[in-house]
C-alpha cells in the first residue's frame, strides 16, 4: 500500500514537471510567434507603403519630361528614391515601366528573434503596387482664359490672351463667377476657387479687359524661386491652368471645357503688349480624379492600379 502510494506520489511529480515542460514550451513558443508575428506584419506594412508611394511618384514624374529616355529613367530613378526614403532597402527594389504604368516590387529578409529557437532565422516579405498616368477630370484654381484646342509640344510658346480679338468681340478671356472686370482680374491672380469639369459650359468675357490683365502681373510677383518652363516648384504661381474648347465664339459666347492646358506665363514675352498673355506649354500632375476615359493634353494624375 505504501508503495502504492509513493508510486502515484512519483507518478503525479512527473506529471506536474511533463506539464510545466509542455506549457513552458508553448508559452515560449507562442511568444515566438507574437514577437516574430510582429516583426514580419510590420516589415510587410511598411513595404507596402514604400511601393505604393514609389509606384505614385514614378508615375508622376513620367509625363513631365518630354524626352521618352530621359522621362523612363527619371521616373525609375524617383521611384527607386521613394522606396528607399519609406524604408525599403535598395537591393529588393524592382522598378518596371510600360507605357504609362510603373511597377513596383519590394522585398526583405526579416531577421527573427524568438523563432530562432525553432531553427527559423529570417523570413522573406515582399510587396507589389503599379500606378499609371491618366488624364483628369476637373481643375480647381483656372485662371479666366481659354484657348482653342490644338496639338501642343512641350515649352511650346502660345498666346492665352490676345491684344487684338481672336474671334468677334472676344480676346481669350472668361467670366468666372460672373462678369465684370473685377472678377476677372481676381481670378487671373488667384484662380477660380471652383473645380470645373470637363464638359461644363463656361461664359465667355467679350472685350479687351485691357487694364485689369496686369493681374497677372501681381500672381507672377509671387514666384520667389526663380522658376523656369521647363523646372518650376509644383504650385508656382507662374503656373495657370486653363480649359481648351472646341468652339466658334462669337461676342458673348460660353465655351465646353474639352480639356486642360498648363502654361508657364512669361510677361517678358509680351513687353511691348500689356494686355496680352503668353505662356510656354507645360505638363504637370495635378488633382483631380485621374481616369483613363480623360485626355491627357497637359495634366494628369497618377492612380494605383495594383
Ligand atoms: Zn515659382
Amino acid at each position: 500500500m505504501l508503495n502504492y502510494l509513493s508510486g502515484l506520489i512519483r507518478d503525479q511529480r512527473g506529471m506536474s514537471f511533463f506539464i510545466v515542460c509542455v506549457g513552458m514550451t508553448a508559452l515560449f513558443g507562442m511568444t515566438a510567434l507574437v514577437t516574430d508575428f510582429g516583426r514580419i506584419a510590420l516589415a510587410r506594412q511598411r513595404l507596402v507603403n514604400a511601393a505604393d508611394s514609389a509606384a505614385m511618384a514614378g508615375a508622376r514624374d513620367l509625363c513631365f519630361i518630354s524626352d521618352p529616355l530621359t522621362r523612363e529613367l527619371a521616373a525609375r530613378q524617383r521611384a527607386i528614391d521613394v522606396a528607399k526614403a519609406n524604408g525599403a532597402p535598395e537591393e529588393g527594389i524592382t522598378v518596371n515601366i510600360e507605357n504609362s504604368k510603373v511597377s513596383v516590387d519590394a522585398q526583405q529578409d526579416v531577421n527573427l528573434i524568438m523563432s530562432r529557437v525553432f531553427g527559423i532565422t529570417h523570413r522573406n516579405v515582399s510587396a507589389h503596387a503599379a500606378a499609371t498616368v491618366e488624364g483628369i477630370r476637373s481643375y480647381q484654381g483656372i485662371a479666366p482664359l481659354s484657348i482653342k484646342e490644338q496639338p501642343l509640344e512641350f515649352g511650346q510658346m502660345v498666346t492665352l490672351k490676345y491684344g487684338a480679338p481672336d474671334s468677334p468681340g472676344n480676346f481669350g478671356a472668361l467670366a468666372l463667377t460672373g462678369r465684370g472686370s473685377r472678377n476677372y482680374r481676381y481670378n487671373l491672380i488667384y484662380g477660380f476657387e471652383e473645380p470645373v469639369y470637363l464638359n461644363d459650359t463656361v461664359d465667355t468675357e467679350p472685350g479687351n479687359m485691357n487694364g485689369p490683365t496686369d493681374g497677372i502681373d501681381e500672381r507672377l510677383s509671387r514666384c520667389s524661386d526663380g522658376c523656369t518652363y521647363d523646372n518650376f516648384r509644383p504650385g508656382c504661381p507662374k503656373i495657370i491652368v486653363i480649359p481648351m474648347h472646341r468652339d466658334d465664339l462669337q461676342g458673348r459666347d460660353y465655351i465646353t471645357v474639352t480639356g486642360f492646358a498648363a502654361f508657364f506665363v512669361d510677361r517678358e514675352a509680351t513687353l511691348s503688349q500689356s494686355d496680352e498673355i503668353k505662356g510656354y506649354f507645360v505638363r504637370m500632375a495635378a488633382e483631380g480624379s485621374p481616369d483613363p476615359d480623360n485626355p491627357i493634353i497637359s495634366l494628369y494624375g497618377a492612380r494605383l492600379v495594383e
